[in-house]
């Protein structure tokens, strides 16, 4: 459970604001844990993007050929 500097008081875990902070005081005691993005899950999104692009290109370019 986390301390409270500002009202000397422990504040209970479900007693946190959603931004891990003091209810009382709005202190932030608790800092939010963002895990970051895994640059894998990027590139996967990066190289489905270029892939699709691609694969679009190609079908506009063997439609255009066959009209
Ligand atoms: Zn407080």
């Amino acid at each position: 459970m986390p301390w409270c500097e500002e009202c000397e008081a422990v504040v209970e875990d479900e007693q946190l604001t959603e931004e891990g902070e003091c209810p009382d005081c709005g202190t932030v005691l608790v800092e939010e844990v963002r895990k970051p993005v895994p640059w894998y899950f990027k590139f996967m999104i990066f190289a489905s993007v270029v892939y699709l692009g691609y694969r679009a290109f190609q079908g506009v370019t063997w439609v255009v050929h066959h009209i």
